[in-house]
């Protein structure tokens, strides 16, 4: 069985090993050696990486007693110099212990016990019993906060399960009769097989991102040490950037942003009603210089939306008993077509086929219909040519 030398020594990076077999793991190569400082994914913390010799470590698993470190290149020799990645080891470190010190924070501010934790690639979780509310949550950030700023000494010890459950830890099943504690001095002590550092103050801060309700208790997002820092850093750049936008101190920055809001909805309620007041203007001035009805209006216009042809061509049609023959010229030539009720054409049928001729299509139904083409050239010719068989229609007996 391969003798784990980050048990003893959570700070050891280096050390000499002997591969002591060879297999496969999910069709990369892996090893076995008789000593390892390399952390297996287990109880919650994720494999180290580093290397053994050349080769990278890119996963540390356990199959049973058997520690497999599988790599990313194969590697030849017996005897091998292993290196585990600090920053990686020192990052578990610090989220790792962090957890153990907010857990026992929530279980004494709040009597909320950790039924599962998650130490993930970018934010942690842990899992609670009860629901919290923000003052608790608040209440167990800061204890936890101060047992690290008391810099306690942090001390592993392998206990008998007896021993074990005097000092009130209940061990995990399948745990066996030696159970190593964790114990950060006068505050927890819990069973875990992770890497811890050795004094409490080594977590640096635990940070409460967030918290939501999960499986009738709390699952509270949380980040430490230098995850902590990065968080308040983006954080931070975020804020200051959103301040320069709004030209607003970091206080008022909620209420400048709901002004904005505010503003937003009351100019865009105005555009729509200068909108609908300027598509009012533009349709009595179309049918002014219309003649008598029923008539056929023919206009175009440059970057118009369909929606607002389309708000136009049915203020005409309810104004006066008409015909609307309306485009748009923009990337693509926008077409929409009305007609007044009771009047009698193929407004569908007319505007597929002016879409046609500018090379696209278009459709609708009844008194309404619009689409389009790329052939923005075509667009003055095709509505001409439309209005021509609405007025040879008109004439037909
Ligand atoms: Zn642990």
């Amino acid at each position: 069985m391969t003798v784990r030398l980050y048990r003893d020594d959570p700070y050891l990076l280096e050390f000499d090993a002997r591969v002591v077999a060879r297999r496969e793991h999910e069709s990369r190569p892996a090893v076995v050696l008789d000593r390892t400082a390399f952390y297996a994914e287990s109880g919650g913390q994720p494999w180290d990486t580093g290397t053994l010799g050349d080769a990278p470590v890119v996963a540390v698993v356990e199959e049973g007693d058997t520690i497999l470190h599988v790599l990313g290149a194969p590697l030849d020799t017996m005897a091998v110099h292993g290196r585990v990645d600090a920053d990686r080891r020192r990052d578990h470190r610090q989220q790792h212990h962090g957890q153990h010190l907010l857990s026992r924070a929530f279980v004494e501010t709040a009597s909320a016990r950790t039924v599962s934790f998650h130490l993930g690639a970018d934010v942690s979780t842990i899992d609670l019993d009860r629901e919290v509310g923000d003052a608790e949550t608040a209440r167990a950030e800061t204890r936890a906060n101060e047992v690290i700023w008391e810099a306690r000494p942090v001390r592993v010890r392998t206990v008998t399960r007896e021993e074990a459950m005097r000092l009130g830890v209940e061990p995990p099943d399948g745990a066996g009769d030696d159970i190593r504690l964790v114990e950060a001095e006068g505050f927890d002590v819990q069973p875990c097989g992770g890497t811890h550092p050795r004094s409490t103050a080594e977590v640096g801060m635990v940070a409460v991102l967030g918290r939501e309700r999960y499986k009738g208790g709390s699952r509270v997002r949380f980040v430490c040490g230098h995850r902590a820092l990065d968080a308040f850093r983006r954080r931070s750049n975020v804020l200051d950037r959103l301040g320069v936008l709004l030209s607003s101190p970091l206080e008022q920055l909620p209420q400048s942003a709901e002004r904005l809001q505010t503003q937003l909805t009351e100019v865009e309620r105005r555009s729509r009603d200068l909108l609908e007041r300027a598509l009012e203007g533009e349709a009595r001035r179309l049918l002014d210089s219309a003649g008598a009805p029923p008539t056929v209006v023919v206009a175009v216009y440059d970057g118009w939306s369909p929606a607002d042809l389309r708000t136009l061509a049915l203020r005409l049609v309810a104004l006066s008993s008409c015909v609307a023959l309306l485009g748009s010229r923009g990337e693509k030539a926008q077409i929409v077509f009305a007609q007044s009720d009771g009047l009698p054409h193929d407004v569908p049928g007319l505007l597929r086929e002016a879409a046609e001729s500018l090379g696209g299509r278009g459709g609708g139904k009844g008194n309404l219909a619009q689409g389009g083409g790329e052939r923005v050239d075509g667009l003055a010719g095709a509505l001409e040519h439309a209005a021509a068989r609405v007025r040879g229609a008109s004439k037909a007996p």
